[in-house]
């Protein structure tokens, strides 16, 4: 549940907005490569992801969940996403609201001024039960309308990722059907396709490192196949280096064997319509690791700093090395961005496929 939080009212302090999501797939699929999500919570994790962007030249889409919005209060997120605008003018950077549960909450990030949203109807509001296809659609349809009016971007979700992160999930996977998925493109008219191919939130994605027979990379093949303008979104797409976990695991943590997706099946994924990767676990496991190592080797540290810095130096290098993973290091001067009143017109006008 969100917090109570103060009916926000969308300011603009700099020149440089937060840009449209939509936008940012649209040049991400004509130069060929893939943009990553990362989620924050923060104020160190938001600072990690702009370092990374401004030294790799990337454009990015900063997302958060709802636990992120309550535990920022939603309003303390939405300052610091515009100081991160406001401080790196030259980094082409969206706001997605991660896993939105219904209409409302999907309207209440974009009152706050989100560039874009996820409706989740592959569950139904609770965020744990499997929903109908028509349910699905329903819900889905809702959000675009009310979103493109305002020039915002909507992505959807057909079929069920594994794993339950924050409360959210049902725990079972439901493999996306490629049929399916046409049907549910042209009902719902939405800008970006999340895909159940066996992905799972968490740390713990697989048992052991994942083959074709858990990783369904050729139903990713077939989905863009036949759908080449819907933009594809691998959820659950950490990757879980080994030597992160170990970390943890060697300055006194207690993480079981896991294994993420490997980079490589993820650049396949990038050649096959995926344009958005949602990267989460990495970063949680890049700052514990760095955490866990100060306060081990200077127990008498308690400078908050002393370990957030580390911790924030250790994020950063991780999503520098996934923005030169997925290809999108070098593009952030690639194009001006649209404002999304000029988004909006697009939609209107069917310049943009709606
Ligand atoms: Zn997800």
């Amino acid at each position: 549940m969100l917090a109570p939080r103060v009916r926000a009212v969308p300011i603009t302090l700099c020149s440089v907005p937060l840009v449209s999501m939509r936008q940012l797939l649209d040049e991400a699929a004509s130069g060929g490569y893939g943009v990553g999500a990362f989620n924050v919570n923060n104020m160190e994790q938001i600072q990690a992801i702009m370092e990374a962007a401004r030294d790799t030249r990337s454009p990015v889409i900063v997302q958060a969940s709802r636990g992120a919005r309550a535990y920022t209060n939603d309003r303390f997120l939405w300052h610091l996403m515009q100081a991160a605008v406001e401080l790196y003018p030259e980094i082409p950077v969206a706001l997605h609201l991660d896993h939105g549960n219904d209409p409302a909450t999907c309207i209440s990030a974009i009152e706050l001024g989100f560039t874009s949203v996820m409706m989740d109807g592959s569950l139904e509001a609770d965020g744990k039960t499997p929903a109908s296809f028509e349910y699905n659609v329903a819900v889905t349809k809702e959000v675009v309308a009310y979103a493109h009016a305002r020039g915002v971007t909507v992505e959807g979700e057909l079929g069920t990722l594994g794993g339950i992160e924050d409360g959210h999930g049902s725990g079972e996977v439901h493999l996306t059907d490629p049929e399916q998925a046409v049907e549910f493109v042209e009902e719902t008219g939405i800008d970006a396709l999340a895909v159940a191919i066996g992905t799972s939130h968490g740390a713990y994605k697989f048992a052991q490192a994942p083959d074709g027979e858990v990783l369904k990379m050729d139903l990713i093949q077939e989905i863009h196949r036949r759908l080449p303008d819907t933009h594809l979104v691998m959820h659950g797409s950490s990757s879980v280096p080994q030597e992160l976990v170990a970390k943890v695991n060697q300055y006194g943590g207690a993480l079981k064997p896991a294994w993420g997706v490997p980079r490589e099946e993820i650049q396949l994924g990038i050649r096959h319509g995926v344009r958005k990767i949602n990267v989460d676990t990495d970063s949680r496991l890049a700052i514990t690791g760095a955490i866990r190592q100060v306060f081990v080797e200077t127990p008498e540290a308690f400078d908050p700093r002393d370990y957030l810095k580390p911790a924030r130096a250790a994020m950063q290098a991780l999503i520098a090395e996934r923005m030169g993973d997925f290809g999108q290091a070098g593009h952030a001067g690639d194009y001006e961005p649209l404002s999304l009143e000029e988004m909006r017109e697009r939609y209107a006008t069917a310049a943009v496929r709606t």
